[in-house]
Formats: structure tokens, C-alpha cells, sequence
């Protein structure tokens, strides 16, 4: 469109992988992310009045054009409240031109939600001149989210997305919000990590999520521990008698899967490749049997990339469907695809989608002319 200027400031974000730490965020556990090199970008360019306008390379046939007054929480829209939501959250309180292209798969749980969010957010910091750091980015973008899209996220995309560096994966401590990131160096070790997208979605039957929350939530209780970061394995199996079986089981996945990760940042930083794919699986066991999240799909990818050599495989994310992920030497990451879709093909099962990644950089200012 002939009246879209050239941007004042060009920012980028990635999509991320979670390595390990499954549905322990709200139980104050560790996450283990990664970025991918697949990134959201994002134009931005002052106005001189109260307008913003939208536009995305991936929804070629929508330009939206709004006013900051008219900005509202949960309002109705479709995905430019992910990019209303962050400009609402950040308070700004100037005009906007935003021109979105966003290279991570959407819908594929790679967090193309979290990239928009972030490349929107470091662009906006930059353009009007905000200071705010990365721990406040991620905060504001998670708020955008959940408080103005309405998805209840934690906040792992978000940091992830923003504090990243290649080579690396980072900790995130979900008690404090802390992060570390420890070297991950997959392209040093010929592995790469391939991520097996189901393209299905089944919907929960049984209330889903609230309940295996509620289970940690009410075990907790009767263990008399604000949460299970607080429960050793042994006062775990001490107390089982007072739990029920879901309670139990419920607890002892977050339990193991936290202690999982502490294991995990050890056998990265050995470099012990091996093991970690071993650890990988385990929390997939763990999803699939304690926590119950998982779905035939899932199941089968997990199962033939192992069957086909993967170090390591395990549904990543809410389950019920979406990606699994497997650690795989490069050499074998061809073969283990035909593997995987003829699988798939021959249980029936809706053709999957691959993507390979290696751990990236987090958000950054691609080009800043915001001074002129
Ligand atoms: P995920 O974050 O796992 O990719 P979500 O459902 O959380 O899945 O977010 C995907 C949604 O984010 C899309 O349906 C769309 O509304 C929005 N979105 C992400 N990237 C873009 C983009 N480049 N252009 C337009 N909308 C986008
Ligand atoms: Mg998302």
C-alpha cells in the first residue's frame, strides 16, 4: 500500500521450544526453553495523530485501522489483539503504523503468539523511547495476552522469546522468575532437534486442565506444602495414603518432571547428550502415564522417532495434541520424517508437519531510525 512510509524501527522475535519442565509452571517449578531460529518481525512507524493501523504479511487481506481510544480488553477482533494488546499494555499514547511478517508456523505450539508479542513490544520500547528492560517486556507482553487477547499464559513464552541467545537454552525459576541460560550447543554435537507437529487438537471431555490443576492444588494441601517445588519425592510416597490416586499421580509428575529439569541443565552442561535423551523420554513417560496429557498422535511420534534412533522424544506443551519434539543425530533427521509420516499414514492419523530447529537468539532491534 502506497501509504505505508518506510518503518522507523525494525525488531524481531523468535518462536521457542520448551527442552523439558511440562505443566510444572504453575506448581512454581523450572521450564527449559530454547529459541528457534524461526522469527516474527515487526515495522513500526511513528504518526502524527492518535491512529493505528495494521497490516500482516500472513493475513494479507486485512489492514486494521483503529484509534488508541478505542482500545479494549477482550474485545472483539481476531489476531491484531495480540498487537493491540501489547501497544494497550505498554500504555502508549501515540499514534502507530505496525506492518507485521512472522516466519514462525502459527498454531504449531512454537509460540508465534509470543514472537508477535515480543517483536511488537521491543519494537514499541525502541520507537517511543520506554527503557523498559526484558524481565518488564515480558511481564507487559504476558499481560497483553492474558488480559487483553484472554489466553491465560504463563510466562515462559514471553521471556523465552525475549531473553534467548543462540548456543543456549535458558532456565526460567517460575518462583521468582529468575533466568539463567545454560549452554546448549546442539550444531557443536551434529544433533538437531526436530519438531513433529500432529495438526490435531482433541478437545478434553473431562474438564482437562482445571482438574489435573486442582489435583496438585488440593495435594499440596493435605501435604501441607505451598506447592509441589516444595515436596520431596519421599514425602510424596510418605503421604500417599492421604492422596487420592489422581492427587498422587498428579503430584508425582510434578514432582519428578521438576527434578527433571535440574538433571537436565546437569547433563547440558556436561554435554552428555545421551543421558539428556534419555531424561527427555522420561518426561514424556511421565506426561503419558502420571499427568495424562497425551493422545495416540503424540504417542506414535514419540514412539517411532525413538524406534528410529532419536536420543530422546516427548510431547511438548498442553498435549491432547500439538508437537512433540525429538533429539536426533542431523544425519538421521531425513529418515526419521518418512518414518514418522508413514507411521502416521498407516494408523490413520492426519499427515503431521515437521520443522528442525537449533537454539537462537532472543528479540532484538533489527534497525533503528527512530531518532530521525
Ligand atoms: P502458537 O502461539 O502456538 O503459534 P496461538 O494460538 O497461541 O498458537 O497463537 C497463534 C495466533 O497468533 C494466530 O492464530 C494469530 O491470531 C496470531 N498470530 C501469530 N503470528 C501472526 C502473524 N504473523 N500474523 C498474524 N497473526 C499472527
Ligand atoms: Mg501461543
Amino acid at each position: 500500500m502506497s501509504d505505508w512510509l518506510e518503518p522507523h524501527v525494525i525488531a524481531s522475535a523468535p518462536g521457542r521450544v520448551n527442552l523439558i519442565g511440562e505443566h510444572i509452571d504453575f506448581s512454581q517449578g523450572f521450564v527449559l526453553p530454547f529459541a528457534i531460529a524461526d522469527r516474527t518481525t515487526a515495522k513500526l512507524r511513528k504518526r502524527s495523530d492518535d491512529h493505528i493501523r495494521i497490516r500482516s504479511v500472513q493475513r494479507p487481506d486485512a489492514v486494521v485501522s483503529t484509534s488508541l481510544s478505542e482500545l479494549k480488553p477482550l474485545g472483539s477482533g481476531d489476531w491484531e489483539r495480540y498487537v493491540l494488546g501489547v501497544i494497550w499494555s505498554l500504555k502508549i499514547d501515540e499514534g502507530v503504523d505496525i506492518e507485521i511478517d512472522g516466519r514462525v508456523p502459527l498454531g504449531a505450539g512454537l509460540s508465534s503468539s509470543a514472537a508477535l508479542e515480543c517483536a511488537v513490544a521491543v519494537g514499541l520500547n525502541q520507537l517511543f523511547d520506554l527503557n523498559l528492560n526484558k524481565k518488564e517486556l515480558a511481564l507487559l507482553t504476558q499481560k497483553a495476552e492474558n488480559d487483553y487477547v484472554g489466553v491465560p499464559c504463563g510466562i515462559m513464552d514471553q521471556s523465552v522469546s525475549l531473553m534467548a541467545e543462540s548456543g543456549s537454552a535458558l532456565l526460567l525459576d517460575c518462583r521468582d522468575l529468575t533466568t539463567t541460560l545454560i549452554p546448549f550447543d546442539l550444531a557443536a554435537s551434529d544433533l538437531e532437534l526436530l519438531v513433529i507437529d500432529t495438526q490435531v487438537h482433541h478437545a478434553l471431555v473431562d474438564g482437562g486442565y482445571a482438574e489435573r490443576r486442582g489435583n496438585c492444588e488440593s495435594a499440596a494441601q493435605k501435604m501441607g506444602v505451598v506447592s509441589m517445588r516444595d515436596l520431596s519425592s519421599q514425602h510424596l510416597h510418605e503421604s500417599k495414603d492421604l492422596l487420592t490416586d489422581h492427587e498422587f499421580l498428579r503430584a508425582r509428575h510434578a514432582v519428578t518432571e521438576i527434578a527433571r529439569v535440574a538433571t537436565a541443565v546437569e547433563l547440558l552442561k556436561a554435554k552428555d547428550f545421551v543421558e539428556l535423551g534419555r531424561i527427555i523420554t522420561a518426561s514424556h513417560n511421565s506426561l503419558r502415564d502420571d499427568y495424562e496429557v497425551s493422545c495416540p498422535e503424540l504417542n506414535c511420534a514419540v514412539d517411532t522417532a525413538l524406534a528410529h534412533g532419536a536420543l530422546g522424544a516427548r510431547m511438548v506443551g498442553g498435549g491432547f495434541g500439538g508437537s512433540a519434539i525429538a533429539l536426533v543425530a542431523r544425519d538421521h533427521i531425513a529418515a526419521m520424517q518418512s518414518a514418522i509420516a508413514r507411521a502416521f499414514d498407516s494408523a490413520g492419523f492426519t499427515t503431521p508437519r515437521f520443522f528442525t530447529s537449533l537454539p537462537s537468539d532472543g528479540a532484538r532491534v533489527e534497525l533503528d531510525h527512530s531518532a530521525i
